[in-house]
């Protein structure tokens, strides 16, 4: 992905932004009152690549965001205070919206351009 190339049309992040309304919601991790098995149960039941970590279901506060490949390992090798900790220390403190990974930009250009966002190829 190219940053200094400009949409040639204007887009919002929120028109990229997952989950779009008919989704399932955000797939997140709790600060507070997550057990390691519902972690567990969570990385088992979705494919994403990774999970924002909020403060709690309700407030959705973001902490920090989680790679699924790290969260497996720590499952495995740490207790999950640990990792909450690491969160707890970036120190982010913002009310998340959703989600945009790189993919999700590459298609939103390709429909801007009138091209099938399938049909745009990934390595
Ligand atoms: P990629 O977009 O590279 O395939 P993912 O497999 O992580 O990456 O995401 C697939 C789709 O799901 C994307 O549209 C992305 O915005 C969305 N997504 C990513 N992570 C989450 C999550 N934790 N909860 C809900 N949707 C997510």
């Amino acid at each position: 992905l190219e940053p200094k190339e400009e949409f040639e049309h204007k887009s919002l992040a929120v028109d990229v932004m997952r989950p779009r309304r008919s989704d399932p919601a955000l797939a997140v991790l709790t600060q507070e009152g997550m057990t390691v098995a519902e972690a567990e149960a969570l990385v088992e039941s979705t494919r994403y690549s990774g999970f924002p970590v909020v403060v709690s279901q309700e407030s959705q506060r973001l902490v920090g965001f989680v790679l699924r490949r790290d969260l497996l390992i720590s499952i495995d090798h740490t207790p999950m205070d640990i990792t909450v900790d690491i969160f707890r220390k970036l120190g982010l403190r913002q009310r998340l919206l959703g989600i945009i990974t790189k993919k999700d930009i590459l298609k939103h250009m390709a429909q801007m351009a009138n091209r099938d966002p399938d049909s745009i190829l990934f390595n």
